[in-house]
This record gives C-alpha cells, sequence and structure tokens, in this order.
C-alpha cells in the first residue's frame, strides 16, 4: 500500500558503472525515504554517488538492483515514453550548470517542460512570464541566458524545474556556483516554493551555509 506522506521510496538500491576491472559500485544498496513538502540534503564527499542517487530518484537513470518508488511508481516496470511522460508531469531537475539552452530566450527555456506536456506556447509561456515576475525576473523573461548573473540563470533554471508543479524536485549541488548572497536567495526562493506548493525537495550539496534550510540531512 502505498503511504501518501512517502513520495519517494528506495530499498537496497544499487547501481554499478561498466564491468570487470573498471567497474565502479556507485550505490551499493541505498534505503531513502523522502516526505511529503519535506527539503532532504544528501552530503557526502565527491564521487560518493550522490549524482546517482538523484539521477535514479528523477527516472533518468535506470537502477540495477532493488527498489525504487516515485509516487507509488516504479520507473523500471515503465516504458521509455512511459517515464518521460510521468518525469514531465511529477518531476523537476536543478543542476548545477544551470544547463540552459542558450538560444532560446529566458522565458522560452522556463517554457520547455509544459510543452514537453503539449500545453499551447502562447499559454506556456504566459505561465513562463508569470513565475519568472515570482522570482524577480520579470523585466528579463526576453533575454538570453548569457545576459544574466549566475545568481539570475539559477532562478530561471529553479523556474523551469517548478513551472509544471510537479510533486518533487532534485537539485543537484545549486548553489555551488553562486556566491554566498547569491546562494541563501537561490536556497531561500526553493524553501518558500516548496512550503507554499507543499512538494518535495531532494538537494545535493557540498555546501555547508545551506544546511540551515533543511528539514533532514
Ligand atoms: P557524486 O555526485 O557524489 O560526486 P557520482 O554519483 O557522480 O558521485 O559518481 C559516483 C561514482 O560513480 C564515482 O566514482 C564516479 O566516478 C562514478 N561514475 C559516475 N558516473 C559515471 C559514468 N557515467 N561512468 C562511469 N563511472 C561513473
Ligand atoms: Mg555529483
Amino acid at each position: 500500500v502505498h503511504d501518501h506522506g512517502t513520495i519517494v521510496r528506495c530499498r537496497a538500491v544499487k547501481k554499478t558503472y561498466g564491468t570487470g576491472q573498471s567497474a565502479v559500485r556507485a550505490l551499493r544498496g541505498i534505503d531513502l525515504d523522502v516526505q511529503r513538502a519535506e527539503m532532504l540534503m544528501l552530503v557526502g564527499p565527491s564521487g560518493c554517488g550522490k549524482t546517482t542517487l538523484i539521477s535514479v530518484i528523477a527516472g533518468v537513470l535506470d537502477r540495477d538492483e532493488g527498489e525504487c518508488q516515485v509516487l507509488g511508481s516504479d520507473f523500471s516496470t515503465m516504458s521509455a515514453a512511459d517515464k518521460a511522460r510521468f518525469r514531465a508531469v511529477n518531476v523537476g531537475f536543478v543542476f548545477q550548470a544551470f544547463n540552459l539552452i542558450p538560444t532560446l530566450s529566458i522565458a522560452e527555456n522556463v517554457a520547455v517542460p509544459l510543452l514537453i506536456n503539449n500545453v499551447p506556447r502562447r499559454e506556456a509561456l504566459a505561465r513562463a512570464r508569470d513565475i519568472l515576475s515570482q522570482v524577480g525576473l520579470g523585466d528579463r523573461t526576453n533575454d538570453e541566458p548569457r545576459k544574466l548573473s549566475g545568481g539570475q540563470q539559477q532562478r530561471v533554471a529553479i523556474s523551469r524545474a517548478l513551472v509544471h508543479k510537479p510533486k518533487i524536485i532534485v537539485c543537484d549541488e545549486p548553489t555551488s556556483a553562486l556566491d554566498h548572497a547569491t546562494g541563501q536567495k537561490v536556497m531561500e526562493l526553493l524553501r518558500s516554493i516548496a512550503q507554499d506548493a507543499g512538494l518535495s525537495l531532494v538537494v545535493v550539496t557540498h555546501d555547508q551555509r545551506i544546511f540551515e534550510f533543511a528539514d533532514r540531512i
């Protein structure tokens, strides 16, 4: 029975890259629950498997063994198309290096998850502009990403991860390319959005200065 307070449930999850002599056992039996509306931080040294774990949770990387349910669904039983659809509806991803599309405007970047969900272009852009004004970038929506500072680009990336109202957002070192003050603002934004929308955040970080934002580490 799916517990509606538990958004992610991983048991004994294993993932190995490569084979034989060069095999890297990145996940060696991870148990993890993520609760609804929780901000969970995953902290550990470089190479310990953090990106691998959130990639499995987000359904962009297949595990080898173990169980992993997200909102009661198991990616390993889905077709590639079903997985893509599930992610497009339920999951947001924020990357360390922002990963904005350089040739698209900021509004177009943020609209991408809606366009994937077949929202008409005009409505998608209107919703993108709306969320961009909520993060203080309402006057920059027609600019290309390269015209923005790092903190502004990360706010665009967060807007893109949120615009389709997912149930869970995974963030891979979202403040590591930002200065302290900007990182704090980005975390405040993430926390307020998570609280307002009741969504779960899994944040990978090395940055001790943002631990204060965690419900659990
Ligand atoms: P973290 O995010 O904690 O730094 P990763 O999940 O990126 O760790 O990596 C865990 C381990 O798996 C590391 O030893 C890394 O070198 C290895 N690894 C990650 N991705 C790959 C890959 N695509 N092919 C081979 N090894 C990989
Ligand atoms: Mg990593």
